[in-house]
């Protein structure tokens, strides 16, 4: 009786060390400072020359991204506003010329909005590129751990470009 009990503290210790090593983040993962989860290197963007995992993982660092382009977009608008609203209000009695002002501060957030709406574009369209070179230099590391040794230039040329 008291050897099973000896045998169940014994056991519930190495336990206890074998859940602190699965909490633990293998050398291949990293937890995110977003949602917590411990996800795959893969699941975060690399950042800079040394190509450090990001904290948060990609989908949580898409949410920031949203979230503060929205925060800008009300900002900017409800400056705009402000900027007009200023000598409509204190100067502007005549409904003509306060009509002039409204549609003219309209027409100034509609501009900002399709300028940004641009440089969101260009700003997606460079982070896939940068996504597609990072998974092509994967790509060709792997080919190259395999015994493939062709570069980038080659096959890009197996395939057709640089004709
Ligand atoms: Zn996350």
């Amino acid at each position: 009786m008291k050897k099973n009990v000896l045998n169940n503290q014994e056991e519930a210790a190495a336990a206890s060390v074998r859940n602190r090593a699965d909490a633990r983040p293998t050398p291949a993962r990293r937890v995110c400072t977003g949602c917590g989860k411990s996800l795959p290197w893969e699941a975060f963007y690399l950042k800079g020359v040394a190509q450090i995992p990001d904290r948060y993982c990609k989908e949580c660092r898409r949410g920031i991204a949203v979230r503060y382009r929205a925060q800008r977009s009300r900002q900017r608008v409800e400056q705009a506003f402000r900027d007009v609203q200023r000598p409509l209000i204190t100067t502007t009695s005549d409904a003509a010329s306060r009509m002039k002002l409204i549609l003219s501060a309209r027409n100034f957030v509609l501009a900002s909005k399709s300028r940004r709406r641009a440089k969101n574009a260009a700003a997606e369209d460079r982070r896939i590129d940068k996504e597609l070179d990072e998974e092509e230099t994967r790509l060709d590391q792997s080919d190259r751990e395999n015994g493939n040794l062709k570069s980038g230039t080659e096959k890009r040329k197996d395939y057709g470009e640089n004709k």
